[in-house]
């Protein structure tokens, strides 16, 4: 029985202990929120080209602390070491470029009679995020910094198993110079931290990434504060490949494969022009069978563990042992290891074919002709993201505006960048993050009309 007042950090290509930090309390929430309130008012009353200067030095300080980042995702989520550097860069990146956003902080001058507007873009307070264990380091940062830009204070409470990123994130933005309390991380349970937060009445919003199921019961109590929420949630997202496609691109199992396929944007669903099929199904088995799984700290490992053995569980649930699939390998022994697979005899109404597995199991379905393989990329509750292949611009551009999701790639699997609008359609969310307007969603716009008018002569 695991202790509820702290938290083990498994490494999960050993399953040796990283570290144990305690959970904090519904209690401890609360007095985060009072200091944080506290904070925040006088973090506001910076200048915005002050949190700038400071948001910078956070990200200098990020930058002189990338390997340490990085080694820390390594071992506490089993991430490729080359994945987990690109996602402390990420979180640098995102410093630089939302600190721009905190001198940019435009309203609008709107005329009117006897007078004019001005809009104002007030900061929200203080600011909820709720984060999951698949990209610990992205997605604290995606949605902490925004909002700390836009003159908000954060408190954020990472998952149960991948809290030591954050923790240190919080004190290398103190090592910075950022005032204290501005920026919070408690680690906790889900029940206990993460519904505190979401209930607590001086939180202004809660930005919640995780499961549909938790989001939905987020929304929901949110929703009796009416309290404003982004939703980042589930995906199963289709890989659209006609036959005049650059086979060999449009098949890279690493587009459902990459972090182990613990990936809200992973292409786990790989619809193929049925003229195309079996070559598409040689070209998987022998690139499968190439992939390198294994030590996540070599640099020459491709694919690492999943995160627990909860994980594994529920993703060998979806693979009977006798399910026709291609299958590369994976290590034996300790760790959470599980095969690239891709199961070839799924139909399109199957568990697996229409559930989210998080791990890296895909399945292999084929279309007729266009309006098919809209149909089918469609045919599900979630919509984040999509990859369509064709030499067609027209064809590209028809199936992009057809499938209902949030973000989508011509002729690439690429889909997150911090300076463009990332977020779902249906049931993988609500509300954008990152790109151009992601402080605006941490501020309420005020509008305040002046009046021009004269003594009455
Ligand atoms: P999860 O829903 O179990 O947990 C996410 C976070 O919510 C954790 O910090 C957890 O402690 C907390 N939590 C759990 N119950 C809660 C409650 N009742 N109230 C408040 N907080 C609670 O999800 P997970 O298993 O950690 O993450 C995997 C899921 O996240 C997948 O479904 C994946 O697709 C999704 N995800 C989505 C995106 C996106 O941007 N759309 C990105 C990454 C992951």
């Amino acid at each position: 029985m695991s202790d509820p007042h702290e938290l083990t950090v498994l490494n999960p290509a050993t399953e040796e202990t990283v570290a144990t930090v305690p959970a904090a309390s519904a209690e401890d929430v609360d007095t985060a929120v009072v200091r944080a309130l506290r904070a925040q008012a006088r973090w506001a009353a910076l200048a915005g080209a002050d949190r700038a200067r400071l948001l910078r030095r956070f990200a200098d300080t990020v930058d002189a602390h990338l390997e340490e980042l990085a080694q820390l995702e390594v071992r506490e989520a089993g991430h490729t070491v080359g994945n987990a550097r690109w996602e402390a860069g990420n979180a640098r990146d995102l410093l630089l470029y939302a600190a721009g956003g905190a001198e940019r902080l435009l309203g609008a001058q709107i005329p009117a009679p006897g007078g004019f507007n001005v809009t104002f873009h007030e900061p929200l307070g203080v600011v909820g995020v709720i984060a999951p264990w698949n990209f610990p380091m992205p997605i604290a940062a995606w949605g902490s910094f925004p909002a700390l830009a836009a003159g908000n204070a954060v408190v954020l409470k990472p998952a149960e198993t991948t809290p030591l990123t954050a923790l240190r994130l919080a004190g290398l933005a103190l090592e910075a110079g950022l005032p204290e309390h501005v920026f919070q991380v408690l680690p906790g349970h889900g029940h206990t931290a993460g519904r505190a937060l979401v209930d607590h009445p001086d939180v202004a919003k809660i930005v919640f990434t995780g499961s549909t199921s938790t989001g939905r019961e987020v929304m929901e109590r949110c929703a009796r504060l009416v309290k404003p929420v982004t939703l980042e949630l589930g995906g199963k997202s289709p890989n659209v490949v006609f036959a005049d496609a650059d086979l060999e691109a449009a098949l890279d199992p690493f587009s459902f494969l990459d972090n182990s396929g613990q990936d809200c944007c992973a292409r786990t669903r790989v619809l193929v022009q049925e003229s195309v099929l079996e070559e598409a199904r040689a070209f998987l088995a022998e690139a499968l069978a190439a992939v390198v799984v294994g030590d996540p700290a070599d640099d020459k490992t491709q694919m690492g563990p999943l995160i627990s053995r909860q994980q594994l569980d529920r993703v060998r649930s979806y693979v009977p042992e006798d399910a026709p699939a291609l299958r590369g390998t994976a290590p034996e022994g300790p760790g959470f290891w599980f095969p690239p697979t891709v199961l070839t005899a799924e139909r399109p109404d199957g568990r697996a074919a229409r559930e989210e597995i998080f791990g890296p199991v895909a399945v292999l379905l084929p279309f007729a002709d266009e309006a098919d393989a809209v149909r089918l990329a469609n045919d599900t509750p979630y919509g984040l993201s999509g990859s369509v292949w064709t030499r067609d611009l027209g064809r590209a551009l028809r199936v992009s505006r057809a499938v209902r999701a949030g973000n989508l790639s011509v002729n690439s699997h690429s889909s997150v960048r911090y300076w463009t609008p990332f977020g779902g359609f249906k049931q993988s969310g609500l509300g954008r993050e990152l790109g151009p307007d992601a402080l605006t969603a941490f501020t309420e716009t005020k509008n305040v009309f002046i009046s021009t008018e004269g003594p009455a002569q």
